[in-house]
């Protein structure tokens, strides 16, 4: 411990094997490395300079591209959900950044904005997914109204799929059927999508043989399953982040005892309780329930009671646990997918909400 509240440690190296297990799913496929939402927590640039074997990255702001491009990131940039503002695709035309276009407004950017030349631009085609894209029946005609464009260089073509971390249910199925066929129509119609993609982290895991030309995993480059039920283990992943703390008091409280507020959990009998200093303040999520697993001195221990601003309660009996031990509050021993479903929520958001007061510790052990 160096006098740190908490922290979330950041094993780097992590970073290259999970791309390197990625890679053996869809071997044929290019990787889009996601690294939007500040690399789910983890650092955008921290993520980009140790993603070196991605093919490309992808954020959603044109802020993200430009920090990449002034800290020295020269890979192709994809922009998902871009909002083009003045001079925005002048200046990713020149950048190699390709922006996502999914409706007509944008289209009417495009075709009012004389400020570029040879733009290579993704199309957004929504197979199902209810959110950005452009409609089945549209796609068509946005091609060759892009197609008409001065100024454009390539197109390509993406779709979302809305349920791959379910991968049983059928909707699954159809919406890589519909983007099947519309991409072959495209082709009968001599319309040339220069690539083609389907596929997110959970996409990746259950349906690699619809790889196509580019995969785009984010939740998986940062060692966690996109998935329930598969442990992040099971797919060989490794975590980036270790979110640590340790305990700054052990009590020995009488059965009955109340702990926290709101009395939400009541000693049945006599036990040792540590508190360890990590909260909510911390981005430790508050809804997380009794019985949410804690790493203490490398035992696997129950929360208890209501999570505070700065504090957390575990039942730790009769084990050898003192103050100062170290607790894990998910990562490396206790994955945060664990600790993300008991919470009722997904790993993605836990990452994303560490707050700006846990100190990062970047170790790298190759
Ligand atoms: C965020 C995002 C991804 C990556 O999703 P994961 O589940 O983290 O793999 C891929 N594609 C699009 C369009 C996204 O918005």
């Amino acid at each position: 411990m160096n006098g740190q509240r908490c922290y979330i440690e950041l094993n780097t190296d992590a970073f290259a094997h999970n791309l390197a297990c990625i890679r053996q799913l869809a071997p044929l496929s290019k990787v889009m490395a996601v690294i939007k939402a500040n690399a789910y927590g983890h650092g955008m640039m921290l993520a980009a300079r140790h993603l070196d074997d991605a093919d490309e990255f992808a954020v959603t702001s044109t802020e993200d591209a430009q920090q990449l491009r002034q800290n020295q990131i020269d890979k192709p940039l994809t922009l998902l959900s871009p909002m083009f503002g003045e001079s925005d695709l002048k200046w990713m035309s020149e950048n190699t950044v390709r922006p996502v276009i999914y409706d007509y407004h944008q289209l009417n950017s495009l075709r009012s904005d004389k400020s570029f030349k040879s733009l290579d631009v993704w199309l957004k085609v929504d197979t199902g997914m209810g959110r950005l894209g452009f409609s089945m029946e549209e796609i068509q005609s946005v091609y060759n109204s892009v197609r008409q464009l001065a100024g454009i260089g390539s197109i390509s073509l993406m779709t979302h799929l809305a349920q791959a971390d379910q991968p049983n249910l059928t909707a699954n199925q159809q919406q890589i059927a519909l983007f099947q066929s519309i991409v072959s129509e495209a082709k009968n119609n001599n319309q040339t999508y220069s690539e083609c993609s389907i596929l997110n982290s959970a996409g990746v895991v259950a349906f690699s043989e619809n790889a196509m030309d580019i995969i785009r995993p984010g939740v998986l480059l940062y060692g966690v399953s996109p998935q329930r039920g598969l442990s992040s283990q099971a797919l060989g992943l490794q975590p980036v982040m270790t979110f640590k703390s340790s305990i700054i008091s052990v009590r020995r409280m009488p059965s009955g005892s109340s702990i926290g507020y709101s009395g939400t959990y009541t000693l049945d009998q006599d036990s040792r309780i540590a508190y360890i200093a990590c909260g909510y303040g911390d981005g430790y999520p508050r809804h997380a329930p009794n019985g949410t697993t804690v790493l203490v001195n490398g035992f696997l221990v129950p929360l208890v009671g209501r999570v505070s601003m700065d504090m957390i309660a575990v039942d730790i009996g009769e084990l050898p646990v003192n103050v100062g031990d170290q607790a894990v509050l998910w990562g490396e021993g206790n994955p945060v997918e664990d600790v993300a479903e008991a919470s009722g929520t997904i790993a993605y958001e836990l990452t994303c909400k560490i707050t700006q007061r846990v100190s990062r510790v970047v170790i790298q052990n190759t």
